[in-house]
């Protein structure tokens, strides 16, 4: 802390130049001239408002609302899973219904907090029933997810499940296949596809163990992982 001084204090008195220090430091950071968000969380801010008024697909006419991301764009890792669901769509987030409790669980099982790391989907507004994305619904979404993305650069992306993995890597191979490993994907980004945290919840007793040490791997090669 700086130290009193009296000289100081006292021409600061005469001058009035402690009632304008006390003005600035009251006032509203915006009042200040002081930017309150710095330029990624402007730019995501502006699209995710692009991303509400879309009308690029149908899926807008039977989702409660679009869910474009949760978590924090200053990350080196980012996970992107499929669709919102019955409760992405109600709270406007993703990963909230069981199976993001199960994504939730895992991270911090190694220290992690899901606002340490950024969360979104393919598509931003859910389809009717979960169905699977139709291709035309990708290809009219993500633009979004890219742009996403080319904001945040981050150092990995985990692909949740086949939709992502499939889209991001342009292949047709399963997600038992590819998943467990980093691939080069049609991004500027690594990608790490593991299993959909709803297909480890079907399938627990088997698919639960290598999608922990996949999320485990993840964490360490991008220096997040803490126990
Ligand atoms: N499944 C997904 O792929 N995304 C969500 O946000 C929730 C469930």
């Amino acid at each position: 802390m700086e130290s009193f001084d009296p000289v100081r204090a006292l021409g600061a008195y005469l001058t009035g130049e402690w009632v304008e220090n006390l003005r600035e430091s009251t006032l509203p950071l915006s009042e200040k001239g002081v930017d309150q968000w710095d330029e990624k969380s402007r730019a995501l801010e502006k699209l995710k408002q692009e991303v509400v008024v879309c009308k690029a697909c149908t899926l807008y006419q039977q989702a409660k609302q679009a869910v474009f991301a949760d978590g924090t764009p200053y990350t080196p890792l980012v996970f992107v899973g499929e669709a919102p669901g019955e409760e992405e769509d109600n709270q406007g987030l993703p990963f909230v219904g069981r199976a993001g409790k199960l994504l939730t669980e895992t991270l911090s099982k190694f220290g992690v907090s899901r606002s340490e790391v950024y969360i979104c989907n393919i598509l931003k507004h859910r389809p009717p029933g979960n169905r699977t994305p139709t291709e035309e619904e990708t290809i009219a979404c993500t633009p979004f997810l890219r742009k996403q993305l080319e904001i945040i650069q981050p150092k990995l992306i985990v692909a949740l499940g086949n939709s992502a993995a499939k889209y991001l890597l342009s292949t047709e191979e399963g997600i038992t296949r590819t998943r467990g490993r980093e691939h080069k994907s049609i991004l500027d980004f690594p990608v790490f596809p593991t299993f959909h945290p709803a297909a480890v919840l079907r399938n627990y007793p088997a698919y639960y163990p290598l999608f922990e040490a996949d999320i485990h791997q993840a964490l360490m090669r991008v220096g997040l992982c803490r126990k």
